[in-house]
């Protein structure tokens, strides 16, 4: 997983922009607008070490655009970020959000570390004091720009921004949405840590469904049997691969940064976590082969490559070489624009990163909706005596001829749960808006998903600019 740092990932977006702009009437003035960012922040502190010595940490947030307020973005710990990567990063959550219609701008923050290489107390001191920063400027609050996870960071970081933030601000009501993706405890949301893996697998899922999408693939319809290599086993490499074996694919490969795994009896995704995350890597698993090249196996025949890692891993270089029918972008701009065409030349179908992980922000807007309501959801859930209401959902089946799934009895006699209505909210936003991307590509008689995905987006934040005006 290596970034070129010639690359930039803010260029490529704008790539498209300007490739889904050329199918529309959208005034070349707004569009400028649109594709800029509104604000950079771009900021450096020390970091003391136990021993003495010190070191100066690179800190970034950029707010790409101001249509919707807050705006909302993941912070990155890598040592890959840089500016065009943050640029990048936000523009993406701009377009993201409109195409999933979540009432958001899109913004992204960075540190560039490697967190691998630091301890807790030294994250925690790192994330404070980056907090405080975008504090000092005002860029962030329930309001104004609200973070969440992303590469690098987990609930444990947004637990000290929140703390951070409330030291700072007594008198903010509603604090505690000035970021998503915090612990339980910290009023967080349940299904949060996992929505972005269910969401890639939701997507993957209608992808699927479609039978003439599927024939021109030449691929069998639905995810039984699918054969699936994933690029990264993180929270969102872990959780897609979870939900899609248990809807019977079979992940055959994964690359991770320090080697690959390869074995095409079907690897045991809660095994493999384990044992990564007691050995650090999969070097010694007893199943399956080694493979020391790990980005090899993103060029071995598959139905489905998931890239649920960093930005630029297929490109030119790669992509003439892949065999997957499928390449499902979990990652952000895993795909370079050059390996773009290369692969739809190819005839390979590609689901866009923009679309399929929405996932995490969609459940990251819930959470933000919890913390303004000061509302716990879970309260609604009822205490009934099951077995009445068991009998009578039975009398409605059978006068009905209906039948209920064990879902929605579960819904109907104890009431929804928290993790219900997340993950009801959360499939109908990802179930919508697939086949809305799918019908506009059709409809526009457009090869890929990518450029329908950004039509949908442009039009809908070229209408909320145009309803806005201009200031003054
Ligand atoms: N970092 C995630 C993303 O890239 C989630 C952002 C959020 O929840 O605000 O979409």
């Amino acid at each position: 997983m290596n970034a070129n740092a010639d690359y930039s990932l803010f260029d490529d977006v704008n790539k498209v922009v300007d490739h889904a702009a050329s199918h529309m009437d959208i005034h070349p003035g707004l569009l400028e607008q649109i594709k800029l960012c509104n604000s950079i922040y771009k900021f450096n502190f020390p970091l003391r070490n136990g021993d003495g010595t010190y070191q100066v940490i690179e800190g970034y947030r950029v707010q790409h655009s101001h249509h919707k307020l807050p705006v909302k973005g993941g912070i990155r710990y890598s040592s890959f970020v840089n500016e065009e990567e943050v640029k990048g990063l936000a523009a993406l959550m701009t377009y993201k959000c409109a195409l999933v219609n979540i009432p958001y701008g899109g913004a992204k923050g960075g540190v560039r570390i490697d967190h691998k290489k630091y301890t807790r107390d030294q994250l925690e001191k790192i994330t404070r004091r980056y907090t405080s920063e975008l504090i000092k400027k005002k860029f962030i609050g329930p309001a104004i720009d609200v973070p969440a996870p992303d590469y690098g960071t987990s609930s444990q970081e947004m637990a000290w921004i929140v703390d951070t933030f409330e030291a700072f601000n007594p008198e903010v009501i509603n604090a505690k949405g000035c970021v998503t993706g915090k612990p339980l405890s910290q009023h967080g949301i349940e299904g949060r840590t996992e929505a972005t893996g269910m969401g890639v697998y939701i997507g993957i899922r209608e992808a699927v469904s479609v039978k003439e999408d599927m024939i021109q693939l030449g691929l069998k319809v639905g995810l039984k049997g699918k054969t699936v290599v994933l690029q990264g086993l993180g929270n969102v490499g872990y959780y897609s691969a979870k939900y899609l074996a248990e809807a019977g694919a079979k992940i055959i490969g994964i690359a991770e940064y320090n080697g690959g795994l390869w074995d095409e009896n079907g690897i045991d995704i809660e095994a493999i976590k384990a044992y990564q995350l007691e050995n650090k890597s999969f070097k010694g698993y007893e199943k399956g082969e080694f493979i020391e090249n790990a980005n090899s196996l993103l060029t071995r025949p598959c139905d489905i490559l998931i890239p649920a890692a960093l930005e630029n891993q297929i490109t030119s270089e790669n992509a003439s070489d892949i065999q997957a029918k499928l390449i499902a972008e979990a990652a952000n701009g895993p795909v370079t624009q050059e390996a773009n065409t290369i692969l739809l030349e190819k005839g390979i179908m590609i689901i866009p990163d923009m679309y399929l992980n929405a996932g995490g922000v969609t459940v990251s807007y819930f959470e933000w909706l919890k913390n303004l309501s000061r509302v716990s959801f879970g309260k609604l859930e009822k205490r009934y005596d099951m077995k009445k209401y068991d009998e009578l959902l039975e009398g409605i089946e059978k006068a009905t001829g209906d039948s209920f799934s064990d879902e929605q009895r579960k819904i109907i006699i104890k009431g929804a749960s928290e993790r219900d209505l997340v993950n009801s909210g959360l499939e109908e936003t990802m179930v919508t808006a697939y086949h809305h991307m799918n019908s506009v590509r059709k409809e526009k008689g457009i090869k890929d998903l990518r450029t329908a995905g950004f039509i949908v987006a442009l039009e809908r934040i070229a209408i909320s600019y145009t309803d806005l005006g201009i200031f003054p």
